[in-house]
């Protein structure tokens, strides 16, 4: 019998709290109660191409991007789970690909939601969108260009959420997006995210600062949208102190529990920030299921059970970034 928990995956600060009481605790069959039978949610990275270069000696390689026959094999994958595919769409794939994909995952009835970036998009790519009742976030680095995406969405009267990427360059302008708050009712959530694990664990003193100056205006949120941070960027949030974080500003990281990212090239991973791939496994040649049930992957969960374990300040940090040591 398969163990399910939740019906969808959770966001809620507290849950963290609760992995660290329970977690490892296993049912007479030997499974993991708080385990997701299969991921909730996958994140799927459609890059146009990737170079992989092996970590040990250097070496790189060319290798296919994401095709039609991977997402196709995805989508059956997904079959009659309780799964929504994210598409990160970094790069606008070419329609060829997406479009019999989104027709798959029509008929399979399985979820999408599409992360869409600032360049602007072409009028077929919003009719997509509306045929098939895809939830949206916008992905943007610069307040300026999500300004005018928000626009071209509020005019499609497509609702969504507005995912700004922070690195070191762009906290001011982040600031400044929060002063001004150009989101209509249309936007859904503001959600603070990062792109590399890098900035999150290692950052100048000036970034801390700003970062303060971001979540105080955050936390003053009078606004009709939530406003949240990825766990993410739990590292960064932590040097500022816990009295600066407002409870249920940061949210937990469900990597591995809940939720799954599948890179350009294939590899099935809990964390959509190991850029290394310490924890992935080929899905050219395995199935999502395999590994997410492996005793590989239970190593990277081992992270939720041993990081920061005992630290009173959980329910407001969300339980930080189980892998910020294999990061730094
Ligand atoms: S393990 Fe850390 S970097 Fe990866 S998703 Fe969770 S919080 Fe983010």
């Amino acid at each position: 019998m398969e163990n399910k928990r939740f019906p969808l995956y959770q966001t809620n600060p507290d849950f963290y709290n609760h992995i660290q009481k329970v977690s490892g605790i296993q049912n007479k069959l030997g499974q993991d109660v708080l385990l997701s039978a299969f991921p909730e949610k996958i994140l799927i990275r459609m890059d146009k191409e990737s170079v992989i270069q092996n970590m040990k000696d250097g070496v790189s390689w060319y290798r296919k991007p994401i095709d039609v026959t991977d997402l196709t094999q995805i989508a059956e994958e997904c079959f009659g789970e309780e799964c929504r595919l994210v598409v990160d769409m970094n790069k606008l794939h070419s329609l060829e690909t997406i479009v019999p994909f989104l027709e798959k995952c029509h008929i399979l009835e399985i979820p999408l939601s599409f992360y869409v970036y600032e360049n602007r998009l072409p009028d077929i790519v919003f009719k997509l969108l509306k045929k098939y009742g895809c939830s949206v976030s916008i992905v943007c680095k610069n307040g300026t260009k999500m300004e005018q995406i928000i626009k071209q969405f509020v005019k499609e009267g497509i609702s969504a959420e507005a995912q700004y990427v922070l690195s070191e360059k762009n906290l001011c302008d982040a600031i400044n997006v929060l002063e001004k708050h150009p989101f209509p009712q249309e936007i859904r959530r503001v959600f603070f995210s990062i792109e590399r694990s890098g900035f999150s664990t290692s950052f100048k003193p000036e970034s801390v600062i700003y970062m303060e100056e971001l979540v105080k205006k955050a936390s003053k949120n009078t606004w009709y949208q939530k406003v949240e941070f990825s766990s993410c960027l739990a590292p960064i949030m932590q040097c500022l102190g816990e009295n600066q974080i407002k409870k249920g500003l940061l949210q937990s990281c469900d990597a591995g529990l809940f939720s799954a990212c599948i890179s350009s090239d294939m590899y099935f991973l809990p964390c959509p920030l190991d850029k290394r791939k310490r924890w992935a496994e080929d899905l050219r040649t395995t199935t999502i299921q395999k590994p997410w049930k492996s005793s590989f992957f239970d190593l990277f969960r081992q992270g939720f059970i041993f990081a920061c374990s005992g630290c009173s300040s959980q329910s407001k940090c969300g339980g930080a970034c189980p892998m910020k040591a294999k990061f730094s």
